[in-house]
């Protein structure tokens, strides 16, 4: 019975001392989210800075739609040890949400249940230049999403992915942005709420300057795209932080602003340090095989993930790289 004992207790120290056996998801870890301050804090308390990658736009027919997988949600979370992934819900231009409603829902469950699944954080995003046309479709879509998934730490809505530069943001987006957290509010009182800001979501100095009040657990994107956006948009993020904004940087890109172009390492290593400098969680764009420079997949890359070395771009192996070390 002494080695029996002996016996049980070795095995117990083998899966004990192997750390994957217990290892925690990132919503074991942190649980529910909340914003104190100008931070996203965990349920301790302490400050949470995520990194993950944003799916490309949802919209049937566009070719990026077959990533909406289990599979590569799956290898997100375990080969880029993602902590958070954002789910581009198309809602303009042909085959969008608002012309192919269970097509796009379908995706957009596969990838919101698989983030579940796996622990993962996710966000759910209006995928528009032009939320505050369709209000009353953006209203149903997070009403169902809400219902769906409001009970779960994992989810965050962001109900504006880019208003235009002329959209502005005292007088459309703003309001816009109080009808959709009302709506929201009314089925889910808790989860993190993302605000989108004016020019594409990179003027959260006027978020800044007339933000929404009377609200909880609301934050405002900040967009940039590396090889575009330099020390200017970083002092106008900064100013909006100094005054207390809480800011999530829910995609960025390491080339130009039109996802092609120039891939810019070192432009994306000075916004790294800033995110970490500020505890900024960000969302890389994006999960496609398209033949632009900020796809992380290299042409005919498998829809399920598993993906190797020689299936990622540059902009992939850099994204995969900050993911695994954040
Ligand atoms: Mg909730």
């Amino acid at each position: 019975m002494k080695i029996l004992r002996l016996v049980i207790l070795i095995v117990l120290g083998v899966i004990l001392s192997d750390s994957s056996v217990f290892a925690q998801t990132p919503v074991q870890k942190h649980g529910h989210l909340r914003i104190a301050g100008k931070h996203i804090v965990d349920k301790n308390g302490a400050i949470t800075s995520l990194a993950g990658p944003s799916f490309f736009w949802s919209n049937t027919g566009w070719g990026q739609d077959r990533f909406y997988t289990r599979g590569a949600v799956e290898t997100f979370a375990q080969d880029w040890k993602a902590g958070i992934i954002r789910v581009a819900v198309g809602a303009e231009n042909d085959g969008s949400i608002l012309k192919d409603r269970r097509g796009n829902l379908r995706r957009a469950q596969t990838v919101i249940e698989a983030a579940i699944d796996n622990g993962l954080y996710v966000i759910v995003d209006w995928h528009s230049h032009r939320a505050e046309q369709d209000l009353g479709e953006a209203q149903a879509f997070f009403t169902h999403i809400a219902k769906r998934y409001g009970h779960t730490p994992n989810i965050m809505y962001e109900i504006y992915n880019e208003p235009l530069d002329t959209t502005d943001w005292n007088r459309v987006v703003k309001p816009y942005a109080e009808r959709m957290i009302k709506t929201i509010r009314a089925v889910d009182p808790d989860n993190l709420i993302i605000v989108g800001t004016q020019t594409w979501s990179q003027d959260v100095d006027k978020a800044a300057d007339n933000p929404i009040r009377g609200q909880s657990n609301i934050l405002y994107a900040l967009h940039f795209y590396a090889a575009t956006h330099k020390e200017e948009l970083r002092e106008r993020a900064q100013y909006a932080i100094n005054k207390g904004l809480p800011i999530i940087i829910s995609e960025w890109g390491s080339v130009t602003y039109s996802g092609d172009g120039y891939f810019d390492i070192d432009s994306s290593i000075e916004w790294m340090k800033f995110a970490k400098r500020n505890g900024l969680s960000h969302l890389n764009w994006s999960v496609s095989d398209k033949n632009e420079s900020a796809s992380m997949l290299r042409p005919g890359a498998s829809s399920n993930g598993r993906w190797t070395e020689k299936d990622l771009t540059l902009s992939g192996r850099l994204s995969r790289e900050i993911m695994r070390n954040w």
